[in-house]
């Protein structure tokens, strides 16, 4: 689900559907495998989830109509900030930490 990569199941997180109104739904993490019902498989990472969400994707993955809340969900999968996977910056090295050789040694 989300970006459809391919993983293995230990890279990814459970998750299953729990029923709070007629057509509204919580998507709980289940990382230990041990909810009843279907479950949907997502990389444990921001930007998988973001992609989930906007397509639309929990509802059907989870076989489910109405509204997915994925609010309990956000917050099991961390940031995507040191992960390092395809963020598409171009931060470049300071230039200074480069060249050490003329030091402030001029006395
Ligand atoms: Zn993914």
């Amino acid at each position: 689900m989300g970006c459809r990569k391919r993983a293995p199941a230990s890279e990814l997180l459970r998750i299953v559907a729990s029923r709070v109104a007629p057509d509204r739904y919580l998507a709980v993490p289940d990382p230990r495998r041990i909810r009843p019902g279907r479950g949907a498989h997502l990389h444990r990472d921001q930007a998988c989830l973001a992609l989930a969400q906007r397509r639309n994707a929990f509802g059907r993955a989870l076989r489910v109509t109405g509204v997915v809340d994925i609010g309990e969900l956000a917050e099991a999968v961390p940031m995507a900030a040191e992960t390092g996977t395809a963020r598409g910056g171009s931060v470049q090295p300071h230039p200074d930490s480069q060249g050490r050789t003329t030091g402030m040694s001029t006395r």
